[in-house]
């Protein structure tokens, strides 16, 4: 079968590999889309991200959406020529953070295109039975694949215990932050800021819920926050940028007493924190990693209509031309937001 290995920093390259055979609890998939994710990109450009370094030949994608083409013995046979949106991270279902509903910071996680392990730019794939999610029959395999950055969206907003007309800022207006931001609109928050330093991010980011936008090459959102709220800050504030500096401004943001949640995935193995502001101000930090049951409830969003992920998929690839999707996502080109590999 056809796989894209990436082979050292910013370099793609098609091989053949064997089409692989499911064990018992697993399906085998022929993956038909792959999203291209922020953190894909630290590892196509740094071979890292902090202290996860990975090492080529490496198969990326882990954003991925497929028809189940056969099963294990021990797997639901239902779900043979069923279309599956992926839960992509596997836990082990044995240790103390699985048994406690804790299964996404399970310490023996299989992650696919991370460290160690192949991830999904295969024509076939295979993957733990229980973790494929049917979609409804109107929904595309690109769509489905974004699944994945939703349920991230939809655990943030979670971590923040967002109630109805809170106030609300979004540091970062890529696919996940603007997707924290649709999550946010439908969850009932009243304001909804948001801030990025590419403008053609900034002039989208009303269409995916963000009441007031700032441009951050011509204003410093935390004086942009202050204008806005009067000095107060919001309730609930989002750090969704891969910079080091964005849990800093997501912190300033927020008004006393406010919830904080750093959800991007910044390169650096430690970030700085305004701690004496954090501290007078009683601020709750929440860092989240990925999400723990939350695709039922994004698939629920976009099956009903009420968050529509595909005008977000800016570009799509065939896999042979992965290389090419990597380098325009790496290099923000042509007001990409998610570069999707449709096979
Ligand atoms: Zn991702
Ligand atoms: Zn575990």
């Amino acid at each position: 079968m056809l796989a894209i290995e990436w082979t050292g920093p910013r370099q793609m390259r098609p091989t053949e590999r064997p089409k692989p055979e499911p064990k018992a609890h697993e399906a085998l998939l022929r993956i038909e889309s792959v999203g291209v994710c922020g953190s894909d990109i630290h590892y196509y450009e740094e071979g890292r991200i902090g202290d996860q370094v990975v090492s080529p030949p490496l198969i990326l994608g882990h954003e991925y959406a497929g028809i189940v083409e056969a099963v294990g013995a021990a797997a639901d046979a239902s779900l043979v020529g069923k279309r599956v949106a992926v839960e992509p991270g596997i836990p082990c279902m044995g240790c103390e953070w699985c048994r406690t509903g804790h299964y996404n910071v399970c310490r023996d996680m299989f992650f696919p295109g991370g460290p160690g392990s192949d991830g999904a730019l295969s024509e076939y794939y295979t993957v733990h039975a229980g973790f494929c999610h049917p979609v409804a029959e109107d929904v595309g395999a690109d769509v489905a694949a974004m699944v994945e950055p939703l349920a991230v969206a939809v655990h943030s907003v979670e971590l923040a215990g967002l109630k109805p007309g809170d106030t609300a800022a979004v540091v970062g207006l890529g696919p996940i932050g603007l997707l924290v931001a649709e999550v946010l609109r439908v969850c009932g928050a009243d304001v909804i800021y948001g801030s990025d330093l590419l403008s053609y991010r900034v002039a989208v980011a009303a269409e995916y819920g963000v009441t007031g936008a700032n441009d951050a090459t011509q204003r410093d959102f935390v004086d942009a926050i202050e204008d806005w709220t009067d000095g107060r800050g919001v309730d609930v504030s989002f750090d969704c940028t891969n910079r080091s500096e964005g849990l800093g401004i997501a912190t300033r943001i927020a008004r006393p007493a406010g919830q904080v949640v750093l959800t991007g995935i910044s390169g650096a193995d430690s970030d700085p924190l305004p701690v004496s502001t954090a501290r007078r101000r009683e601020l709750t930090l929440r860092w989240c990693r990925r999400f723990k049951n939350n695709y039922p409830a994004a698939l629920r969003l976009i099956e009903s209509g009420r968050i529509d992920v595909r005008k977000l998929i800016t570009h799509s690839f065939p896999l042979r031309r992965t290389g090419e999707a990597f380098a325009l996502v790496a290099g923000y080109q042509d007001g990409v937001l998610k570069a999707s590999i449709d096979f």
